[in-house]
Parts: structure tokens; sequence; C-alpha cells
């Protein structure tokens, strides 16, 4: 695996794999890498020629009173783990290299609607900071292939919409989640828990299951304000499992709007602390 640190070096080497005629696949992540980025570099694998995985804690979709500098950084384990999971270039490019003014004069990507809602209205100015290094990340790379995880859903449609309405003819790829035994959603931010809150984090995923047979049972009966109820049933599951939901919601799994009654394209979200540990997870709901 080359590891390539400069813009430079990086242009240099996609030009030659283009030259080449090698299709590029691409896997954005903030490091500390887990089985679940692994997976989303073997996803890539299958598809193109050559895979590049970068590495950037990116500091605009922090927000100010948020994670950024414990945010666990693990470059050597990183590293290791790309190369035994088939990465061909590891990318880690500087903040200067990113943001050459500071991010503040940064050019902005901004997504209207989608990017302003559920965690986008909690954590504002987050979807510009992600869709922003992802669209310079995509200049960059110039991949044919892009994978982002299903474990962000929000992110994943953003970055859809972001890439069809800027032209760029890359391949969106939707990574399944991949899970600890108990259901809970691998996360960088899984680390800040203790034993104890990992246990009881579990009730997301049975939560998100649970919505899941409730939201089937009501549109086999075409029950039309079942899926309101539904969400405040499951807030309140989590409460009583200790959790402190920000929401628990069935959504449009297109494009996240409030679902029709008979709407069939769901995907249940939840967002909950556990002690102050943000978590999110999500499950789509296919009849
Ligand atoms: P992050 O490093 O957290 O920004 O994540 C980088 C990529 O990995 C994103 O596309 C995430 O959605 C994806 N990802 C994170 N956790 C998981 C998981 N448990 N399963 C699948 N993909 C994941």
């Amino acid at each position: 695996m080359q590891i390539v640190n400069t813009a430079s070096d990086l242009h240099a080497l996609v030009a030659g794999f283009t030259r080449d005629g090698r299709r590029i696949g691409f896997v954005p992540t903030m490091g500390n890498l887990h089985a679940g980025h692994h997976s989303l570099i073997a996803l890539a694998r299958e598809r193109v020629d050559v895979v590049i995985a970068s590495v950037f804690v990116n500091p605009t979709q922090f927000g100010p009173s948020e994670d950024f500098t414990r945010y666990p950084r693990t470059p050597e384990a990183d590293t290791e783990g790309l190369a035994a999971h088939g990465c061909d270039v590891l990318f880690l490019p500087l903040v200067a290299d990113i943001y050459p003014d500071g991010a503040e004069r940064m050019v902005r990507v901004s997504v209207p609607e989608l990017g302003d809602m559920l965690e986008g209205a909690i954590r504002p100015g987050h979807f510009d900071g992600v869709a922003t290094v992802v669209a310079k990340l995509f200049n960059m790379t110039r991949p044919d292939v892009a994978v982002f995880g299903q474990k962000d859903y929000q992110q994943l449609l953003v970055i859809r919409r972001m890439s069809r309405d800027l032209g760029y003819p890359i391949d969106i790829v939707s990574a399944p989640i991949v899970r600890e035994t108990n259901g809970l959603a691998m996360s960088s931010r899984n680390q800040y828990l203790s034993a104890e809150q990992r246990a009881q984090a579990g009730v997301i995923h049975a939560t998100l299951q649970w919505m899941r047979e409730r939201a089937l049972a009501s549109l086999r009966a075409g029950d039309a304000i079942a899926f309101r109820e539904i969400s405040a049933l499951a807030n309140a599951r989590l409460e009583n499992a200790g959790l402190a939901p920000d929401y628990a919601l069935l959504r449009n799994a297109d494009n996240l709007g409030e679902p029709m009654a008979n709407q069939r394209n769901l995907v249940a979200l939840v967002a909950a602390r556990v002690g102050s540990t943000r978590l999110i997870d999500n499950l789509l709901i296919e009849p």
C-alpha cells in the first residue's frame, strides 16, 4: 500500500491510474478504523482496479462543543488494517491541502433541506462540512466508485444529492451496517462507552427492529396514524432503557421527508445519547 501525504503526489498517482485505464474506488474516513470501515474497502475492491482510502479528521464537520480534539486518532493501526484489507493507496491529507486559506475562507458546498433536517438541525453546519470535504476529496481522487456506509444514512443521501447536483460521474455505493454481537452498530465513538453502556446501547438496534415490525404491521393494516405512534413508543423504549433519545423516527427512505400513510420505502432512524456519547443508527424497511 502506498501512503500519500500531499495533493501533488496524489494527483500524479491518480493521473497514472487513469492513463492506464484503471478504475478507481474511493473510501473516505476519519480514521480509527474498525470492521465497518474495512467492509467498505472490501466492497470497493470488488468493483474497481485500485482502492484509495483517505483518513482525515475533518474539523468543519464538528460543532464547537463536539469531540474534534478528542476524536480517536490511531494512524498506525489504521495503516495496518487498510493494508491487510486490500487498500492500495492511503491518502493522509494535510489540513492546508484541504483548506488552503483556513476552513473559514473555504468555498462551501451546502445541500439544502436534506442537509438541514434531523442531524443537520441538531448539528448545524455538519453536512456543509461533510459535503465540502467530500466534494474536494472527489476532485482530488477522481474515483469511478465511492463507498459510504449506510450507518450514516442521512450522510449517504446528502452525498448522493451533492454528487448528482454537481455532476460528479461517480457511482455512490452504500455498504451495509456492520454490528457488534449485541446489535450495536460499530462506530469510532463506541470506545467512549463503558462496558455497561455498550451493553445498554444494544437497545438501539432492538428498538429499530421493533419499529420495523410495527411499521410493517401497520402497512398491512392500512393504519394511517400509526407511524407517529410508533415513533413515540420507540422514544419511550429508549428512555426506559436509560438512553436520552434525540429522535426515533420513521421517514421516507429516499428524501427523509414525513412518510405518507401508505409509504412503503421507509427508514427507521434513531439518534440517542448513552451518557455523554451520542450514537446514531438506522434500519431500512422494505415490505
Ligand atoms: P467515519 O470514519 O466515521 O467518518 O466513517 C467513514 C465511513 O465508514 C462512512 O461512510 C461511514 O458510514 C462508514 N461506517 C462507519 N461505521 C460503519 C459501520 N458500522 N458499518 C458500515 N459502515 C460504517
